[in-house]
């Protein structure tokens, strides 16, 4: 009882420590890969997309400051405006012939002397310092810097989202004489955008200082205004004041990765941003998996140390109840067949013999043969007498050469006729190797249980018999006396 609970504690520790390490393992494995995974997103995958997205709007600005800064220091352009803006259109002409040239979406002028508003369709309106729509105008105007780059919504185009390069112009004595440039659209931008959420399944959208989302792809399904992710609201202060910073928040039951730059030329903050969640799913299946590989390879382990522990232990126990040399059984596990076969004669009151048998001359055949000969012949007679023999009969190796054969439900007659058809058997057959026989010869003596015997007194009973065996001439049975 006790080993079988040693057997299993053993079993259970070895358990234990497989799967520890196993979880272990796979735990560690998966908190590392999912925080370098976020490190490359945050550190390189977003910057990137940041620095891309960044250069096409450098590259989608760059022509239209070049236009515009031709535009204001063209000739035709300022002698007309100093020359009292006569035939508008001409300047209409010149406005549309810029626009299509370039496919930018407007051209426009306007000038300081009028206030007038031109553009390649003609004279849109005048603009008024306290117009809220025209304070880029006054704002141009003071600027130190020759051009500014304003996004606004173009009237004068459906009120589309527009990047308006502003450049000044002075007449020939450097006073300023109006603002002209031209408008596009963020239409490259836009697309650009789109490619990335759709290829990337990455957001990019634009933020001004205050937080208001102001650009964004056709995807784009978040909140108007940032504040309103609610894992970011601690976040804002640092993402909208810094010229770049990176977050990792939750919203709405999902996590998100942000990187966030600050982009002067367009006073906006470019933001991209990408689920964790995806890259995690796949983590945590990986994980998944490897617990179900853990679990089964703990459970082949548990069950193959299970079986090997037990094969092992029923080794030791039939070493402790079988002689090695012979397979018969040794006296200790005699002694628990000679009880049980007891238990049974009490019971059905049937009788029981046993019947010693000792090898005859057995020294001078070791002597002449030797020992590993000998050994075989034990074993074959061993294995002779186990053959002749019914299933419920034990035979035990008593000693050296001497066997004791414990015969169930057999009287005194009946063990004698079994012991004297073994001793015939014996005597009749060749042992050793064909062509060098032996012959062996078995002597026997042969006792009945009475009624209270013991072990040791049918026993001896049994080996005073073969004592007259041997006395009598050896190769011969003898039943005890009665
Ligand atoms: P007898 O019984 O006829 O009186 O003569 P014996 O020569 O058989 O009797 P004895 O008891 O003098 O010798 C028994 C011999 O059996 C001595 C021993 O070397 C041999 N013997 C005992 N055990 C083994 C064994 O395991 N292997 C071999 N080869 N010989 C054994
Ligand atoms: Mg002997
Ligand atoms: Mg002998």
């Amino acid at each position: 009882m006790n080993i079988e609970k040693n057997r299993i504690l053993f079993v259970s520790i070895v358990g234990a420590i497989i799967v520890a390490g196993f979880l272990v393992t796979s735990l560690t494995s998966y908190f590392v890969s999912t925080n370098s995974a976020k490190k490359a997103i945050l550190n390189n995958e977003l910057p990137l997309t940041s620095d891309n997205v960044f250069s096409q709007i450098q590259k989608d600005l760059f022509r239209p400051i070049f236009i515009s800064s031709q535009m204001a220091s063209n000739t035709f352009l300022r002698d007309w405006l100093m020359d009292g803006e006569r035939d508008e259109r001409k300047m209409r002409k010149y406005l549309y012939d810029i626009r299509k040239r370039y496919s930018a979406v407007t051209s426009f002028l306007v000038s300081e002397k009028t206030r007038v508003y031109y553009h390649a369709d003609g004279i849109l309106k005048k603009v008024r310092s306290d117009e809220p729509r025209d304070a880029w105008y006054f704002r141009v105007r003071t600027m130190k810097p020759e051009y500014e780059i304003n996004v606004d919504p173009d009237m004068a185009n459906l009120d589309t989202m527009t990047i308006f390069i502003n450049y000044k112009t002075f007449d020939y004595q450097g006073g300023f004489i109006g603002a002209t440039g031209v408008g596009l659209t963020v239409k490259n931008v836009k697309q650009l955008i789109d490619q990335y959420q759709k290829r990337f399944e990455r957001t990019v959208f634009f933020v001004d200082r205050k937080g208001n989302v102001v650009l964004h792809g056709a995807a784009y399904s978040g909140p108007m205004h940032l504040s309103e992710r609610s894992g970011l609201r601690e976040a804002l202060p640092v993402l909208l004041e810094s010229s770049g910073s990176m977050h990792e928040f939750q919203s709405e039951g999902k996590s998100f990765l942000l990187s966030a730059r600050y982009v002067p030329e367009l006073n906006w903050i470019l933001v991209v941003e990408q689920s964790t969640d995806r890259i995690m799913d796949d983590f945590r299946k990986t994980l998944r998996e490897s617990l179900v590989i853990c679990a089964f390879v703990t459970v082949l382990v548990v069950l193959l140390i299970f079986w090997m522990v037990n094969s092992f232990h029923r080794k030791l126990a039939d070493m402790a109840l079988i002689d090695g040399l012979t397979g018969a059984a040794n006296r200790q596990s005699f002694s628990i067949s000679f009880a049980q076969a007891l238990a049974h004669v009490r019971r059905k009151g049937e009788p029981m013999s046993v019947a010693m048998i000792d090898i005859d001359h057995f020294k001078s055949v070791n002597d002449r043969f030797g020992h590993l000969t000998g050994d075989r012949i034990l074993q074959d007679i061993a294995l002779l007498i186990k053959t002749r023999i019914r299933g419920w009969d034990t035979l035990c190796r008593w000693g050296g050469e001497e066997f004791l054969l414990l015969l169930q439900s057999a009287d005194l007659d009946g063990a004698c006729k079994v012991a004297e058809q073994l001793r015939i058997e014996v005597h009749a057959r060749p042992f050793g190797k064909p062509d060098k026989p032996i012959h062996i010869t078995i002597s026997v003596g042969v006792a009945q249980y009475r009624d209270g015997d013991s072990e040791m007194a049918i026993t001896e009973r049994a080996d005073r018999a073969l004592y007259r065996a041997k006395e009598n001439g050896r190769n011969r049975i003898e039943r005890e006396i009665v």
